[in-house]
């Protein structure tokens, strides 16, 4: 495949190019069609917040993970580096630093990094004091045997990695709407989990109706997933998890199959929205399946919404037309490059920066209407 290339590219192609050119023994008349070394234009996706929160900067995740990216830096890191903004940043009430806290109002962070060329992998899960669960769970990747490490555990490693542990991660605005949560609720809602999880999700869904809370707030992460010219692909997710959860539950960010996957030959896949379905279907890894089995990013996304359609079948989880009453999204690249941004209902969107700067971009829908029609 070739294309016609700008000169900062032939800068940094041209050379392999004309030698890619002279080894064929191609005549190279007048000013030339040159090759490039790779067809894979450079991309990194994410959900929408990864091209909204900027921590006071100037960048947002997508744009900062780009530039490393295609500056030569590792591509996870680049990621990371990327997600870590918002991590950091305490305007995102659903990742990281200020992100919701659990029922007991501790913020339990999770996260998950994948390298695809070292197919090495590591995650972290209810990690308490950390504001960059990514960055740990990249250590968990980098310095243990291990894949997955939980609850105080996590923070002993971050600790001993040297990590900085604080006290508590909420700010005054998850503290806010985390009392607000808890002045509603029934406080001795552990004595019946089935009227506890009704009463949760009514009051949820109130404070939904009443602006208190954005959809995000509930379900919110970020995925952030890219490929860099060498075809080098990476992924992240990290997030603070569902809001008001019962303490130690994981969803399935730090899972990978789940909240994150990659296959450095195949490409690369996460999610945010209801973990809880994402862990029944494990859905990413279906989706790096599906596209190894030649779906394009959108189709292998279509495939894994579809099941979760299928297996959603418990009436609580259903809204009036027996539809699943929940959020899903995933994001999506292959090693060609191509990308896709997939959600259970039509209005989600997603990040994607290239070449051309960062977007937010209309993520395609499975399905019509609102989760609570
Ligand atoms: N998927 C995350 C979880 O279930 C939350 C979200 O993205 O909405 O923990």
């Amino acid at each position: 495949m070739s294309r016609k290339i700008k000169r900062r590219d032939f800068m940094r192609t041209g050379t392999v190019a004309g030698l890619t050119l002279a080894a064929a023994g191609k005549q190279t008349v007048g000013f030339p069609t040159i090759m490039t070394q790779s067809p894979i234009k450079p991309v990194v996706v994410a959900s929408a917040n990864g091209n909204r929160f900027k921590n006071g900067g100037n960048v947002t995740a997508v744009q900062k993970a780009f530039t490393m990216m295609t500056s030569g830096s590792n591509v996870l890191d680049a990621l990371i580096a990327g997600v870590n903004i918002v991590e950091l940043d305490p305007l995102d009430d659903s990742v990281g630093y200020g992100g919701l806290p659990n029922a007991d109002g501790v913020v339990q962070l999770d996260s998950s990094v994948m390298h695809g060329p070292k197919k090495r992998a590591g995650a972290v899960g209810a990690l308490e004091g950390v504001r960059t669960p990514s960055l740990v769970a990249q250590a968990v990747m980098e310095n243990t045997d291990h894949h997955l490490i939980v609850g105080k555990g996590a923070q002993v490693f971050a600790r001993n990695m040297g990590f900085k542990i604080e006290d508590d991660l909420n700010t005054d605005n998850s503290r806010k709407k985390w009392l607000e949560w808890k002045r509603r609720t029934d406080p001795d809602h552990y004595l019946n989990p089935a009227k506890r999880a009704a009463a949760g999700h009514r009051v949820a869904l109130e404070m939904l109706a009443q602006g208190i809370l954005r959809e995000e707030n509930l379900h919110g992460t970020i995925n952030c997933d890219g490929i860099n010219a060498k075809g080098e692909i990476c992924g992240v997710t990290t997030t603070s998890g569902l809001a008001w959860k019962i303490p130690g539950r994981l969803g399935d960010s730090p899972i990978l199959g789940a909240g994150l996957y990659v296959d450095g030959a195949i490409g690369a896949a996460g999610s945010t929205g209801r973990g809880e379905a994402n862990l029944y279907n494990l859905c990413s890894f279906v989706i790096v399946e599906e596209m190894r089995r030649g779906a394009h990013p959108k189709d292998a996304g279509m495939e894994v919404l579809n099941r979760i359609k299928s297996n959603t079948i418990e009436k609580r989880l259903l809204n009036s037309r027996g539809l699943p009453n929940f959020g899903i999204s995933f994001y999506i690249i292959n090693a060609k490059g191509e990308y896709a941004g997939v959600t259970m209902y039509e209005g989600g969107s997603f990040a994607m920066c290239n070449e051309n700067g960062p977007q937010t971009l209309k993520s395609e829908p499975l399905l019509q209407g609102k989760p609570s029609d």
